[in-house]
Parts: structure tokens; C-alpha cells; sequence
């Protein structure tokens, strides 16, 4: 596992769980907002985090911590994802991924063999939209629809959140996105907040009124839509 970041309590990234976050290195799209950029580039002052010192934290926290949320970056991307949450699980801890949907298959063998308890995927905007919003021309959404299908058939607890950017989302987007998400259980509408390490900059969020609008124009297709962080 390439590790480049790990946070080692969080109260948020885990829906009503204590959980420490791992972020991992590299990331198959490029979004303009996105707040990690350091990490989806490989950028680091230091060394990364090695698999063990997360490994042996997770030990002398059993019985701490509820859950782990495994973030990145792109986490389905590292090849020994499998076996890492393995080693997670078998300490007695809950996983939360956090993925970009670009890898069903993945993500569907790690749910069947009962890996992932949690599952959080992101929506970037509508489908028509999607390619200017993830920086990738002409993006087939095949594999995304794919992940989609996967989540709203209830295999797994999940939600679908979407980080809402004032230069990328109109509310024709966010009607086209709850159209295509409708019969979803949870969704979340997050406000773009510049953490200081995004990729492209000249970008900004809405109003706390603005996000409310959002809300209740999606709330008649998706009634539990929800605002996060507002
Ligand atoms: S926001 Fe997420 S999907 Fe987009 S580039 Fe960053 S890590 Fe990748």
C-alpha cells in the first residue's frame, strides 16, 4: 500500500463511528477542486506512511476505535487493497472506503467477500458534466453507472455525496444527478471549502442559502438528501 497520509482519530469520516482515516497515494482523475492534491500527485515533504506503523497502531487501539476509513487518492487504484483491509478486519475493526466508483469490479469483489462494511461514493456531476468536473475529456461513464447499479442495489450500506463548486454545478446538474441517483438511500451535498492543497485554484462554494436551493430541488426525487459541513 502506498500511504501518504493518516489521521489517526476522526468523529467525521465514518457516520456515527470512531474511526482513524488512511489516505492513499495517486489517483486516476484530476478534478479541479480536488483538496488533496499533494496526495493524488505524489508530492510529499517526507517519506510515506508504511503499512505496519498503521498495522501496529490499529493493534494497541482495539476496542478504541470503531472503524477504519480508507481514503485517498483513488484507495481501489492500490493493488494490495484486498489484503490490507484483510489484515484491518481481522484486528476487529469496520472498514469505510471512500472511492471514486471508476473500478466496479473491484469494489464489488472487496463488498461479496464481506471486506467493506461502508461504502462512500462520489458522484462528480451530472453525466454530462462529469469529464470537465474529474479534468478527463470525453469520459465514458460505463464504469461509474457500473458502481452506481452496484451501491443502489443494496449489497452494502453506502451513501453517494457530491462536492458542489460554484464554476462546475448549475441546478440543471444537480436535477440530471438526482434523476440518475433516485431510489438512492443517503446522499449528501457537500460544499466546496479551499483546504489550501487543491489542484486548480480560482475556484469557490456556494452560500449556506444557495446549498439549501440544492437541497430542496433534489429533495422531491431523493427525500434524504442532506447538507454536509454546511
Ligand atoms: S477529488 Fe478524489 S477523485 Fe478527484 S482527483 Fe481528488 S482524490 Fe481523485
Amino acid at each position: 500500500m502506498n500511504i501518504g497520509g493518516f489521521q489517526r482519530l476522526s468523529l467525521l469520516d465514518y457516520p456515527d463511528k470512531t474511526c482513524c482515516t488512511i489516505f492513499t497515494v495517486g489517483c486516476n482523475y484530476r478534478c479541479p477542486f480536488c483538496h488533496n492534491a499533494s496526495i493524488i500527485q505524489n508530492q510529499f515533504p517526507e517519506k510515506g506512511i508504511l503499512q505496519e506503523e498503521v498495522i501496529d497502531f490499529l493493534k494497541r487501539r482495539k476496542g478504541l476505535l470503531d472503524g477504519v476509513c480508507i481514503t485517498g487518492g483513488e484507495p481501489l487504484l492500490q493493488e494490495s487493497v484486498g489484503s490490507f483491509i484483510e489484515e484491518i478486519k481481522s484486528l476487529g475493526f469496520l472498514v469505510k472506503l471512500d472511492t471514486n466508483g471508476s473500478l466496479p469490479k473491484k469494489l464489488k469483489q472487496l463488498i461479496e467477500t464481506g471486506l467493506v462494511d461502508y461504502v462512500a461514493m462520489d458522484i462528480k456531476n451530472s453525466p454530462d458534466s462529469y469529464g470537465q468536473t474529474i479534468g478527463i475529456n470525453n469520459y465514458n461513464l460505463d464504469l461509474i453507472k457500473e458502481s452506481v447499479d452496484l451501491l443502489l442495489s443494496n449489497i452494502v450500506p453506502y451513501e453517494f455525496r457530491t462536492t458542489v463548486v460554484r464554476q462546475l454545478h448549475t441546478s440543471k446538474d444537480m436535477l440530471a444527478i438526482a434523476q440518475w441517483l433516485k431510489g438512492a438511500e443517503h446522499y449528501y451535498l457537500q460544499n466546496f471549502v479551499d483546504s489550501g492543497d487543491i489542484l486548480e485554484s480560482g475556484l469557490s462554494g456556494f452560500s449556506r442559502e444557495e446549498m439549501q436551493d440544492f437541497q430542496e430541488l433534489i429533495r422531491p426525487i431523493i427525500p434524504s438528501v442532506e447538507l454536509r459541513g454546511i
